[in-house]
């Protein structure tokens, strides 16, 4: 058994939002108070985030210590956990470039959140990514790339949302494919999904499948919740109100909240018996986000009083990583046989090839 690794990262494409709260954020804090684990990575996906934003590198660029902040406002704690910045990881690259052999493009054209990620942003038939509408090859590599960041650092687990399933099935088969033609050197990893339906894809404000930084319909770790706007339908399937509490309320809220009821159960019953407003049930929303977030929001403004030190604790998981980075890249260049200069049995056997 491989020792346990915990690996996880975000696109810095806006400030995080309470989908990646419920949907990993809070598992990433739970096992990484819980400990017995060798290696816990976060990573803040810039690389990634320019696959579909290369023309924007300025939103990139400053979306970076925005989800360092939230990290920290969440509870992930330096000093437990590597957190780090992909760019900054060319190995990262080299990986990929070797996966790369590995799958097919009929292979990528099949996963099912790529596909559905490639309609939502538009991206056309066209030929040219820069000028017209076509889809960059980076983009639709994005899940080589994936591999490449979850199995340089041998992660064991993944806690995700479920949109990530696709990505934890390819990276799989890209390990099991390159372990067999290669010799036995990547490790599998595990997803680790959140308990609830609800926290495993949060629908957005606007009741779109998924809330996304990208869609514009996020309720942010930042908001304010009395400022929320929740389009809802009067019944408890598909409506957004409900399904918020069902990633966010426990039963202690009741008591604390709104006592006439014991569990969301209840509340769901009565609410669809009918006589319930929703006015009442968004305020009580209001009040179990609010319990939540409110100490995250103050937490972060607490680190957004020193910049440099964000961006020194980035730095010094930089170097922690490369670490990681470097040792895993050697083992895939000797499986590969590329190793050329540490390769003395080949130097040897050459010259004596020579010799003769
Ligand atoms: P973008 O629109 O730029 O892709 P995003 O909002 O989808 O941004 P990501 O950075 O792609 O966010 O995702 C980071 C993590 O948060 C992933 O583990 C993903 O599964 C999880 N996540 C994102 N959105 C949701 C959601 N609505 N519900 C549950 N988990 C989510
Ligand atoms: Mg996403």
């Amino acid at each position: 058994m491989a020792e346990k690794v915990i690996l996880t990262g975000d696109r810095p494409t806006g400030r995080l939002h309470i989908g990646h709260y419920v949907g990993s954020l809070r598992r990433r804090v739970q096992l990484q108070n819980e400990g017995g684990y060798k290696d816990m990575f976060v990573f803040i996906a810039d690389a990634q985030a320019l696959t579909d934003n290369f023309d924007n590198p300025e939103k990139v660029r400053q979306n970076v210590v925005e989800v360092a902040l939230d990290y920290l406002a969440c509870g992930l704690d330096p000093s437990k956990v590597t957190i780090f910045i992909q760019s900054a990881i060319p190995e990262l690259a080299e990986l990929s470039f070797y996966f790369m052999n590995l799958v097919t493009v009929a292979r990528l054209q099949r996963n099912p959140t790529v596909k559905t990620e490639i309609k939502m942003r538009g991206f056309g038939e066209g030929d040219d990514a820069v000028f017209g509408s076509g889809l960059p090859v980076g983009f639709f590599t994005y899940p080589i790339s994936q591999a490449a960041d979850i199995t340089l650092f041998k992660a064991t687990m993944v806690p995700v949302g479920a949109d990530q399933k696709p990505m934890l099935e390819q990276t799989v088969e890209i390990v099991r494919k390159f372990n067999s033609i290669y010799g036995e050197t990547l490790v599998e990893p595990e997803i680790v999904l959140p308990q609830n339906a609800a926290s495993q894809r949060l629908p957005g404000t606007d009741g779109k499948a998924k809330m996304s930084k990208s869609l514009g319909n996020c309720i942010y770790l930042g908001t304010d919740p009395l400022h929320i706007n929740v389009a809802d339908p009067g019944h408890v399937e598909g409506n957004a109100v409900f399904t918020y509490l069902d990633a966010f309320c426990r039963d202690e809220h009741f008591g604390l909240y709104w006592p006439e009821y014991a569990n969301l159960d209840e509340l769901k019953a009565h609410y669809t018996k009918g006589g319930l407003g929703d006015v009442k049930c968004k305020r009580f929303l209001e009040k179990v986000l609010n319990e939540e977030l409110e100490p995250i929001r103050a937490r972060r403004k607490e680190f957004e009083k020193d910049i440099p030190a964000v961006y020194e604790m980035l730095r010094k998981g930089v170097d922690k990583a490369r670490e990681t980075a470097a040792r895993t890249m050697d083992e895939v260049r000797k499986a590969m046989k590329i190793n050329y200069f540490d390769d003395k049995a080949l130097i040897e056997e050459q010259s004596k090839k020579y010799s003769l």
